[in-house]
Parts: C-alpha cells; structure tokens; sequence
C-alpha cells in the first residue's frame, strides 16, 4: 500500500525527476537481501528509469545476471574481466553515463572497501572512477553493523558525501534479532526520489519530538497494565515529518512496527520511561504525543511474581504517572514551538478534546474516537478531527498514512506563516 503511494508520488512527478530518463548504476553486492535489488530494480523502471546493474561476485551467489537483466533490459556486468564489455563499456564509461550510483545490499565488506579506496573488481573499481553521486543501502548482521570498524568505515563514507539509508531494526536471515537488515524497498526508492527531486524540505532544521505506542506498566515482573495502541499513527507522523526533512526523535513503547529509519528512534516500556527519555530530546521546535500513555501505574513495584492464594483475592492500587506532554510543555523553553496532543475519546469527542487541548497547553489537539467498532485503535485507518484555538476541522476517514501526511503538511504550513508569539 505504501509502496504503491511512493510510486504513485514518483509517476505523478516524472516529469521532474526519475521519468525524464534518470540513469541509475546498480551495484548488487553479495547479501542475502540481494534479492531485494530486483524488487527495487523493477520499482526503478516501472517511474522510466534506466537501470544498469552490475553483479559482484558476491551478488551472483544469490541472484542471477539474467533475473537482473530482465527487469533492466540491459545487459548486466559482472565481475569476470571481459575484453568485450572493457571495449564497449569500460568502468569509466560505466560510473560517467549514470546520474547515480546505487550500492544495494551493501555488505560490510564492499563499505570497508569502499572507504579504504579497494579496487578490486568491477563494483569497486567503477565506484573508485566515479564522479557521480554515490547512494549505499547496508544490509548485514547486527553485530557486524555495529562493529566499531564498520561503523568507523560508515563515518568515512558520510565524509565522503555518501549517502546512506540505514539499515532498519529486525529479524536477520541468521534468525538474529536487531539493527542491520536491509532498509524497506520503499524507503530506498523514497530516498532515490528524493535525491533526484531535490525536493525542498521545508521542515529541514526542526527538532521533532514524537510519542507513540502503548506504555507497559510492570505489575510485578511477569504482569502488566497496557493498551491497544499499535504505534501506527505515530510512526507515520513519525515518518511524514522525516520525510519533510524534520530531525525526529521518536519515543515508542512496545509495539510490533520496525523502527523506521532515519529518525532517532527510542524504544521504552513505562511512562516513566518515556518521561525520561523525552527529557533528553529538549528543547523541540514541534512536540508531538501520539502515544497511548498509561494514566496509571501500579502503586508498588512487586519484585517477585504474586502468587496466587487461596480465598485472597489481591488488591491492586494504582498511582498516577506523569503527564508527559504537560510536563515535556512547560520544560521546553522554545517559545515559538508548536505542541500536539493526540486525545482518544470513546465519547463527547469534540467537547473532551477542547478541554483537553486547554488543559495540557496544547496547540493543537488531534481528536479520534476509539469507541469499540470503529477500528481505529490498533487499525490502519482513522478518523480524525483537528481542534485548534481557531477551529474545529473534521478530516476524512482515511489511512494512518495519508492521516500523518496531511497532519505534516498543515505543521509545515504553520512555520511557513507569520508565526506570532504565543
Ligand atoms: O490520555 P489522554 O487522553 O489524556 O492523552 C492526551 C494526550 O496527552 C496525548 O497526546 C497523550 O500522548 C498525552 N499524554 C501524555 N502523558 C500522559 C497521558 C497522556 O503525554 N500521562
């Protein structure tokens, strides 16, 4: 779904960007996420790009030069030395007719040497020759990730004005679980997009804080107080304000997503956590809570498990976490910020969320109802009414999505105007 509206943005801009003929070198390098080059390969074409790959010998271990050369249409290099292609298309020629050049997967060892200016073979040796843009899509275990090498070659590169989509948070082909796997098809052909756009970002310079997910609140150390929130509104907020060029900090309580990539990305459990952790995102220029914060805590933390006794029924007290918007507001000493609460209401919606939006010092209040049917709690669409000091703006029933966008582009239309002091 949100690949086809990544690709649906790209054709309606072809004119601009990747439809007048845009030339994209393709360096499949020898990962298990190989494969995944073919899928970005083709969403490539499918805007009127032209795509030449080149497979490494690594690369040719998982995909063929005939499956990537029938979603090309183009002849694919490889590493075998060939008097042929040297004479028809040396690396020169090769890395100079290419707006961009693309290395994906890129495995912690075509990083290392890239960094270290190895020219090995074909991949290297036209990445070394080239004069054109260079865009690296990581993908590798967690460990080798977070190597202090690989980390220190990751540096060189950014110096180098390489750009990178990182590697996202998830399970590995090793079963492993973390940071490391190839970045999601779309955000690659996202960040392609954008490249070629030189799409304005309109919020580049913004500190964002965004608050997303359910809070855990530990009863004893197996049991728990929680909610149904899925953190999908968030991190779509989340993901729409990344995209506008917007440094986002994204605090989360437990939930399913992946974490996306390019934000600051900070998973918790409690509110206290949350708390915490927002703290150290200060000062924000635009401070959003969409997360479902538990308004209660248990009032003893119980060490051990309680165990069930007969006839005794056990009590549980509550006490009342912070309200981190409240708090996170009034701490944050950047006056011309603008602050969102996200208020969930199962009834007198509109009245509720006026009093809130009063009540914690918000700007604007994003007000949804979540009475049991209407799906929108845990969902992937939602139905939503924007209260501001002004109006009461009822949106459509839509995707979390195009909710997060639209919400994006009323925040960017705010910093455009003549911003008052509040
Ligand atoms: O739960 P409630 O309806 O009061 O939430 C309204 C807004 O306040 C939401 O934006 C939520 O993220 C935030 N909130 C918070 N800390 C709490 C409770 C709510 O930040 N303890």
């Amino acid at each position: 779904m949100y690949l086809k509206m990544v690709l649906l943005i790209i054709l309606n801009q072809k004119d601009k960007n990747l439809g007048d003929q845009k030339s994209i070198l393709f360096i499949i390098g020898g990962g298990i996420a190989a494969y995944k080059s073919l899928e970005i390969i083709r969403g490539l074409r499918k805007v009127g790009a032209k795509v030449r790959a080149i497979l490494t010998n690594g690369g040719s271990q998982f995909i063929t030069p005939l499956s990537v050369s029938s979603l090309t249409g183009e002849k694919t290099y490889t590493d075998l030395f060939s008097l042929n292609d040297e004479t028809e298309m040396g690396h020169i020629r090769l890395s100079r007719e290419a707006d961009l050049i693309v290395v994906s997967p890129a495995t912690a060892d075509i990083i290392a040497k890239m960094a270290n200016g190895f020219a090995g073979d074909l991949a290297l040796t036209t990445i070394l020759a080239n004069n054109k843009p260079i865009l690296i899509c990581p993908a590798m275990n967690l460990e080798m990730w977070d190597n202090p090498s690989t980390q220190k070659n990751i540096k060189i590169l950014k110096n180098n004005g390489v750009l990178i989509v990182d590697p996202e948070e998830g399970e590995m082909a090793c079963g492993e679980f973390g940071v490391g796997r190839l970045a999601e098809v779309e955000t690659i052909l996202n960040q392609i997009n954008n490249f070629f756009l030189d799409r304005p970002l309109p919020l580049k310079g913004k500190k964002v804080l965004i608050t997303a997910g359910p809070t855990y609140e530990a009863i004893d150390p197996v049991r728990y107080i929680a909610n149904r929130s899925s953190g999908k509104q968030g991190y779509a907020v989340a993901r729409s304000l990344r995209d506008m060029g917007a440094e986002v900090t994204l605090i989360s309580g437990p939930t399913k997503l992946k974490a996306p990539s390019g934000l600051n990305f900070i998973s918790i459990e409690s509110a206290q956590d949350m708390f915490e952790a927002a703290k150290t995102a200060l000062p924000s220029d635009i401070i959003i809570g969409v997360a479902a914060v538990s308004d209660w805590k248990a009032m003893t933390k119980n060490t051990e498990k309680i165990k069930k006794e007969a006839e005794k029924t056990p009590t549980l007290q509550l006490a009342e976490n912070p309200d981190i918007l409240k708090e996170i507001s009034s701490l944050n000493p950047n006056s011309r910020n603008l602050i969102i609460g996200f208020a969930a209401e199962t009834k007198n919606l509109i009245l509720n969320a006026k009093t809130k939006r009063l009540k914690k010092g918000c700007d604007w209040i994003v007000a949804n109802d979540v009475s049991l049917g209407t799906g929108t709690m845990g969902g992937d669409q939602n139905k939503v009414f924007l209260i501001t000091s002004d109006e009461t703006e009822e949106w459509p029933y839509a995707s979390k999505d195009d909710v997060a966008q639209k919400l994006a582009t009323k925040i960017k239309d705010h910093f455009k105007g003549p911003l008052d002091d509040k």
